[in-house]
């Protein structure tokens, strides 16, 4: 593959950013090499400076369930450019995003745009607190919630860890209301809610972790959350940045069954626009700024454009069969790799959640909790992903990353995908002779 504008441009991108990026998991620090710089995407596909194409399974790390430049998107952004990007006045594009969302999600009450998961899940944890007069939050060891300073925390095992950040930068005084437990440990929680049960705002959680490989939760477990969580006065938060719209129009909420006190969205719902959301009940909304006490602001939230490129993704999400088409089609990729694989005798596994999936090199069924991810084995997937980009497969540049697939993903695509990752495979699992 030839990379020559790509290896131009990142040498350009080191003088002026950070790592040569602007968000670092795109610098392929884990997988070793020269991050591609895209120049297009259109469906399923994407070409690089150089003009390569591959078919993408990053889909800009999840927003694009409806894949690159797709008509109905691209057509309401430019018709929505064509009156103006920005107004700093409430606009109807809001309302007809926000009430596309709450007519359709049976979790949502009342929603507050901003611009992204990051801005959505700091917002409402300040919410949390605001609402319950508490301090403390519970978050799970292996789950991301963006960049926060009191999310930044996954401190070592342990049943009642005090938070320490795993940042430069956050002094301790910020972290040390941050409690991070193991996932799927009820007795890690009554712990800690023993100890600290007056002063815990909140349980935050990736309801289908999917940061640190796919964590898949079972239902048991969630509902558990929920249920200690009104025992206690503690809101369940569900951090459905990933989740939200994407494994169904409820998420997780709505795949389980479990109603969230609040609940964060981010990337689907702004289908590659920078949106993020936070929602919850008109009573705990109500503490919101300016009918409440807790401040929250932004110059471009809600943009007419974001929002008008929302609107068009959720449409397109809500015709019939949109999510089960999806998952079918993720499900049928996914057996004709690890049928393969374990004909094979492979150490390796696809799981799966809707149209998310994550590449396993272990063969345990049920991976729970990050402890039970084999650091040494994503030395199969720097293998995996060099091998795929040279057959025109992008996947995100991290084995603790998922992929995702769109409606743009034909069953064409997905069959040549599978044959490379067959070939790829093949090659990281063949011994190395010395
Ligand atoms: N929460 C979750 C679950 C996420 O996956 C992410 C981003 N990957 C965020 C929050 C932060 O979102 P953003 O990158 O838009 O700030």
């Amino acid at each position: 593959m030839i990379k020559v504008n790509s290896e131009k441009l990142f040498t350009d991108a080191k003088t002026y950013f950070p790592g040569g990026v602007n968000s670092p998991v795109r610098a392929f620090k884990s997988v070793g090499g020269t991050p591609l710089f895209m120049t297009k995407g259109n469906g399923s596909k994407i070409w690089d400076a150089d003009g390569n194409e591959f078919i993408d399974f990053c889909c800009s790390w999840g927003p694009l369930i409806l894949g690159h430049n797709n008509v109905p998107v691209r057509n309401a952004i430019v018709e929505a450019v064509e009156n103006g990007t920005s107004f700093g006045t409430p606009t109807i594009q809001e309302n007809e995003l926000a009430s596309l969302i709450i007519e359709n999600h049976s979790y949502v009450e009342k929603v507050r745009f901003v611009s992204s998961g990051t801005e959505a899940t700091m917002s409402a944890l300040r919410l949390a607190r605001g609402y319950t007069g508490r301090n403390k939050i519970i978050k799970f060891e292996g789950c991301y919630h963006g960049h926060a300073d009191a999310l930044l925390v996954n401190a070592g095992s342990g049943l009642a860890t005090l938070g320490i950040s795993s940042s430069a930068g956050v002094p301790e005084a910020f972290t040390k209301e941050t409690i991070v437990l193991p996932l799927n440990d009820e007795e890690a929680i009554n712990k800690a809610i023993e100890n600290y049960k007056d002063d815990i705002a909140c349980i935050i959680i990736e309801p289908i972790p999917a940061n640190n490989g796919l964590l898949i939760q079972g239902r048991e477990f969630l509902q558990f959350l929920r249920d200690v969580c009104t025992a206690n006065g503690i809101l369940l938060f569900f951090d459905e940045v990933i989740s939200g719209f994407r494994i169904g129009f409820e998420g997780a909420a709505g795949l389980y069954k479990i109603q969230p006190d609040i609940m964060a969205f981010g990337k689907v719902i702004g289908g590659g626009m920078p949106v993020g959301a936070y929602a919850a009940s008109k009573e705990i909304m109500s503490h919101v700024s300016p009918d409440g006490p807790v401040y929250q602001a932004g110059t471009l939230s809600g943009n007419p454009v974001a929002m008008a490129a929302g609107k068009a993704v959720l449409k397109e999400c809500l015709k019939p069969g949109f999510y089960q088409d999806l998952e079918k089609k993720t499900a049928d990729f996914i057996e004709d790799v690890v049928s393969y694989a374990s004909s094979k005798e492979y150490t390796f596994n696809i799981h799966q959640m809707g149209s998310i999936f994550w590449l396993a090199f272990s063969d345990e069924i049920n991976i729970r909790k990050s402890s039970q991810i084999d650091g040494d084995s994503m030395n199969y997937f720097t293998v995996l992903h060099r091998e795929l980009l040279e057959r025109g497969v992008y996947l995100g540049p991290s084995g603790f990353e998922v992929g995702f697939i769109s409606e743009a993903h034909t069953v064409e695509d997905l069959k040549h995908a599978a044959n490379a990752f067959k070939e790829a495979l093949d090659i990281a699992f063949t011994p190395v002779t010395v």
